[in-house]
């Protein structure tokens, strides 16, 4: 049989108050320190162009949409969550989107979509919050899905600036 030999404690140890007063000050030091807790959602959360939120795609200046409905971008995508059916169309282009749905709850934000795209069609916004009572009000169509290019300029020039770097 093994015997443990504890060892004795002092007289300190056994009250135990030091430990406790140890313990107070440093809760007293941290009320005086600068707080860190993010008082999310009364605050909204600080984004950049680096931020990599939910995809949109692009409408241009000329009120088109950028997508040409290669469905790079629906292969590239590794959570399937890109559904696109394709449409002949009149202008230049020659091909659209008929149907462009992101499944935002299958959605990971990795952002392959936005670098296997070829047309500088879809990019990550800044755009954090998701939310909705149903499932279906999460696979989200085209009209949900559009943004105009001004509203995402920092991120296709963020973008641009690390694809000039090749
Ligand atoms: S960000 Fe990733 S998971 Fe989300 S749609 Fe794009 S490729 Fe798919
Ligand atoms: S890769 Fe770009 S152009 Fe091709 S389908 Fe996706 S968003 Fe449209």
């Amino acid at each position: 049989m093994v015997v443990v030999k504890r060892r004795e404690l002092t007289f300190w140890e056994r009250i135990y108050l030091p430990e406790i007063f140890r313990g107070l000050a440093i809760t007293f030091k941290k009320m005086f320190e600068p707080r860190v807790t993010r008082q999310y959602p009364e605050e909204a959360l600080p984004t950049t162009e680096v931020t990599r939120g939910q995809p949109r795609l692009v409408v241009k200046d000329d009120g088109n949409i950028a997508c040409v409905s290669c469905g790079l971008c629906e292969a590239a995508c590794p959570a399937y969550a890109i559904t696109i059916d394709g449409q002949e169309t009149e202008r230049f282009i020659e091909r659209e989107p008929e149907r462009f749905e992101i499944d935002m709850l299958r959605c990971i934000l990795c952002g392959f979509c936005e670098e296997a795209c070829p047309k500088e069609a879809i990019f990550m916004s800044d755009e954090l919050e998701l939310a909705d009572t149903t499932r279906q009000g999460l696979v989200y169509d085209m009209k949900q899905l559009e943004r105009p290019a001004s509203t995402l300029k920092p991120r296709i020039d963020y973008v641009r600036g690390i694809n000039d770097r090749w």
